[in-house]
């Protein structure tokens, strides 16, 4: 599609996926910018991944790299298998385990109640506690797979459930039960740059430099 574009348009065409944009916003001059490495994350409507290195996004040959929502939730727990279908065709994603509408499904399961995952964050601890153990325990699984393949220097969340404080603490303290060898400095931040970040991102594949 880029060439076509491009060829379109008469000019040079750059583009990239949200979730990709996402993490170069982050990784350039944003919450990821002192990484050489960064993975950024968005968990909001689906979950998406993206991997830069030296402030350059990793496409990969197929173009689908960092395209972790749609492998399987790892170190899958009695019940979690094999969880819920995927609009990708396939079932038990770790989209399925860690968007909005995954973390709204799990409350409700928990706590026999309706409500938009945005909300999820107001209410009070009692009441989200006992959701956000068993969301955070499946974070951490999913994030130490990513470390353990590509062992980046800080991983950026960013998207509508980013935005639970909590995680950033609970997180790192969990995922080193799952990464190799037990030992992990890896920064889990959160996005600055917010939802402006995928519209920033996509200005940055034109550096400054370039
Ligand atoms: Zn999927």
């Amino acid at each position: 599609m880029q060439d076509n574009l491009s060829q379109a348009l008469e000019r040079d065409v750059r583009m990239a996926n949200d979730a990709n944009c996402f993490a170069l916003s982050e990784a350039t001059d944003g919450a990821a910018q002192e990484g050489q490495s960064v993975f950024g994350v968005i968990l909001g409507t689906g979950v998406g991944g993206g991997l830069v290195v030296e402030k350059q996004i990793l496409n990969g040959l197929n173009g689908v790299a960092g395209e972790w929502g749609h492998n399987p939730l790892p170190w899958a727990l009695e019940g979690e298998r094999p969880g819920q279908p995927c609009y990708c065709g396939q079932s038990g994603c770790i989209e399925t385990f860690l968007s909005g509408p995954a973390l709204a499904r799990t409350f409700e399961n928990i706590c026999g109640t309706k409500i938009d995952s945005k909300e999820i964050p107001n209410l009070p601890d009692d009441i989200t506690d006992p959701v956000f153990l068993i969301y955070e325990n499946r974070l951490a699984r999913a994030l130490a797979s990513v470390i353990n393949l590509f062992d980046p220097d800080v991983i950026v969340l960013g998207g509508g459930v980013s935005n639970v404080d909590r995680w950033y603490q609970t997180v790192p303290d969990l995922w080193t039960r799952w990464v190799f060898g037990k030992e992990c400095d890896t920064k889990l931040v959160k996005a600055k740059h917010g939802d402006s970040s995928g519209v920033r991102g996509a200005a940055w594949l034109w550096p400054a430099t370039s």
